[in-house]
């Protein structure tokens, strides 16, 4: 019995290494419904059965065989004397459902998805530029410059044609527009929006149809929560977000559970140095010296 089985497993291991579907795919099918009664008898028959040729299809989908009960329509991939579900006998009918073809990693990643040029300190520290879609949790303690660090970012990458939206919570527009002038900014870079709530920020997003988009900042929205990092990367499309977030007093992103589970990166400003915690699209933690804004002397 114990050779037996051996045999069984040897065998069909053999044969699963030839087969186009997924290991798992039919080793769960297997145990599913049958394993109840008979265990070792139908488990090993199930193997047999389930291996046997797949046939694919030119549109890469693929054929697979099924067995269905005329009795009570329970389908199975393994064919049965028994039917598993309704226990009548010899009422499996065979038939064949083409099956989807099964989307991959391989087929998913694309390391080529375009990245955009933020500053030279912040491309490292996002591992190469900010990725499209991407939104970046701007975090640091009170005092430490995000928002002249934003401005200046925005200043710099923005463009009369094509300015980076920078959606304020904080403070009003005319406020933001004296800061810019003192950093001796190029204000028409920038198109400053004062919003409440993501609803407007997303009018806003609409509207201009930014390359990036500044949140200046997200705690201090009405309700910002991890669902509105995946609302946010619905409407910025190809362009990016920096998302200023408030700190606790122990180091966390201030906010509700999960907030930050849902953005793309956290980059800490800390000083002279950035340091990215977490990063989908590139090394974390990192940290990269800082290449400090300069303000010219009037
Ligand atoms: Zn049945």
């Amino acid at each position: 019995m114990l050779t037996l089985s051996a045999f069984f497993i040897i065998d069909a291991i053999k044969t699963l290494a030839n087969t186009p579907v997924p290991a798992v795919t039919i080793i769960a099918t297997t145990i599913q419904p049958n394993v109840r009664d008979e265990k070792t008898r139908r488990l090993s028959f199930s193997f047999f059965r389930l291996t046997e040729p797949i046939e694919e299809t030119h549109d890469s989908s693929i054929l697979i065989e099924m067995f269905s009960c005329s009795d009570c329509g329970n389908k199975t991939r393994a064919r049965f004397d028994r039917c598993p579900k309704c226990n009548a006998w010899n009422t499996a009918e065979r038939s064949k459902i083409t099956r989807e073809r099964i989307v991959r990693l391989s087929d998913v990643a694309d390391p080529d998805v375009p990245r955009i040029a933020i500053r030279e300190d912040w491309d490292r520290a996002l591992g190469g530029g900010a990725k499209q879609g991407s939104t970046i949790i701007v975090a640091g303690n009170p005092g430490v410059g995000k928002t002249t660090e934003m401005l200046s970012i925005a200043s710099l990458r923005g463009s009369r044609k094509f300015p980076v939206l920078y959606a304020t919570s904080e403070r009003d527009v005319r406020d933001l527009a004296d800061s810019a002038r003192t950093m001796r900014l190029d204000g028409t870079r920038i198109a400053p929006v004062r919003v409440r709530s993501m609803r407007d920020v997303r009018k806003a997003i609409d509207a201009i149809a930014p390359m990036i988009t500044v949140i200046d900042s997200a705690t201090n929205l009405d309700r910002f929560e991890a669902e509105d990092f995946i609302e946010l990367r619905e409407c910025i499309g190809e362009g990016c977000a920096f998302v200023i977030c408030h700190v606790t007093k122990a180091q966390e992103i201030a906010g509700r559970n999960g907030l930050a589970h849902q953005a793309s990166a956290i980059v800490w400003i800390r000083g002279k140095t950035l340091r990215t915690s977490k990063n989908w699209y590139g090394p974390a933690p990192m940290s990269v010296r800082r290449k400090l804004p300069k303000f010219r002397k009037r």
